[in-house]
């Protein structure tokens, strides 16, 4: 297979540092090299590919915004960069790494106790142990405030009752922050595999990110020692704050699917003929590739600015609302347009396109829908809430 080209209308490699370009190269290659090979085999098969976790940690990309704890310590922009080319891959690897690195690392860092970091940080860093993050629930997905899954203090432990739902590395995971309300506010808790009373079914039979293992988790009378809440993750704030972290990867992700989707569509146009000439020489195929060409540049534009408004602390959970919704929009049409240009290929599995397609839908609808994205900024501009 040719080596991605990368897509960059407006000359934004002009604008990265060196290190942030060898990131990326590198993460490229890897995709390249170790990922595309694998990844259609294991989304016919709804499996994740185990065997890039420890490389993947090797190369430094788990938790790698965070000093110290044998993490990378980079920028957020390399952080975006990473995104953006292991989506390219497939949504389920970035998904794995957005979970890893934003839903676990993240609050385990920033809310947790010396020793809950020291503990979990360096083997989350080399992949040697896999998390994931509880906060949807079968009844509250798009209003977590509602939560029902409960935590209650008895003597030296606490005792967990309850349910989540579309827990992305449920299943696999070796520790799970989980969201319960105790004492009638939401708390983070660390709930470690094999806790009596736990249990983390995988949910089969997707249509959309097949490549990733989604999971229920069910806590019946489970008992967590005391030392295992996460000593600041207290109100509901500091759970969106996690999902604040992982739409700032998604939207940057978002641009990769949507290369690899205008990558093969190009490619598609200029080889396949019909009525004796490339299609990519008929307007109308001419008019939708420039169309997810221009959507991507505008989409790289938006996440390259909001790299360096994170990277300054200036960054706010509204812009990158904006990013995520705009972003996977984008990415969703530039699979549709892709797929109309491969024909009866676009549906095939020796193509990309429909994979991205579909695991887009997941994307759209996770980490805070498309819809309630539009609803928080309507928020903001007008000062009125529509949602709620
Ligand atoms: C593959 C996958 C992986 C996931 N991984 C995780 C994970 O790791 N951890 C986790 O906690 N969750 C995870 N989720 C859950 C995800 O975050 C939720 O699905 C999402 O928040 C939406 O919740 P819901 O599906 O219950 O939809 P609902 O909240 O029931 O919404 C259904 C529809 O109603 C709309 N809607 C809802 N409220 C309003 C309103 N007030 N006004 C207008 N429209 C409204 C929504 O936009 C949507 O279109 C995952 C989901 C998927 C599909």
């Amino acid at each position: 297979m040719a080596k991605f080209q990368g897509v960059d209308y407006y000359q934004l490699d002009d604008l990265f540092t060196e290190e942030e370009l060898l990131i990326r190269d590198t993460i490229r290659d890897f995709v390249d090299e170790q990922f595309i090979p694998i990844i259609e085999e294991c989304y016919q098969k709804a499996e994740f590919p185990s065997q890039v976790i420890k490389p993947l940690g090797e190369l430094g990309v788990y938790g790698c915004t965070i000093d110290g704890y044998d993490c990378a310590g980079l920028n957020y922009t390399s952080y975006g960069l990473i995104c953006q080319e292991l989506e390219r891959g497939d949504s389920g690897l970035r998904s794995f790494v957005s979970v890893q690195s934003s839903l676990v690392m993240f609050p385990i860092h920033a809310y947790g106790s010396e020793e809950q970091k020291s503990k979990w940080l360096p083997k989350l860093a080399s992949g040697e142990v896999i998390g994931c993050f509880g906060l949807t629930e079968p009844d509250f997905g798009s209003n977590p405030a509602g939560l029902i899954t409960k935590a209650k203090k008895e003597g030296d432990h606490y005792i967990l009752n309850g349910a989540k739902m579309w827990i992305t590395n449920g299943t696999v995971a070796d520790v799970a922050v989980v969201w319960a309300k105790l004492d009638d506010e939401i708390t983070g808790f660390l709930v470690e595999k094999g806790t009596p009373g736990f249990s983390a079914p995988e949910i089969k039979h997707k249509h959309s990110l097949r490549s990733s293992v989604t999971s229920e988790l069910i806590f019946e009378d489970c008992k967590i020692p005391l030392e295992n809440k996460l000593p600041k993750a207290v109100g509901l704030k500091t759970a969106l704050s996690c999902l604040t972290q992982a739409r700032y990867g998604i939207a940057w992700g978002a641009v990769g699917a949507a290369m690899a989707c205008y990558e093969s569509a190009l490619e598609y146009s200029k080889t396949r003929i019909q009525f004796g000439k490339p299609i990519g020489s008929y307007q109308i195929t001419q008019q939708k590739l420039v169309t997810m060409l221009n959507e991507i540049t505008k989409a790289q534009l938006l996440v390259y600015r909001l790299g360096q408004l994170k990277d300054n602390g200036k960054m706010t959970h509204h812009q990158v609302s904006l990013a995520k919704m705009n972003n996977v929009k984008v990415a969703r049409e530039a699979g549709y347009l892709a797929r109309e240009i491969l024909g009866a290929n676009g549906i095939s599995s020796e193509y990309p396109v429909m994979r991205h397609m579909n695991n887009i839908e997941s994307v759209y609808t996770y980490e805070g829908t498309h819809d309630i994205q539009m609803l928080t900024l309507g928020r903001d501009i007008t000062g009125l809430s529509a949602f709620y």
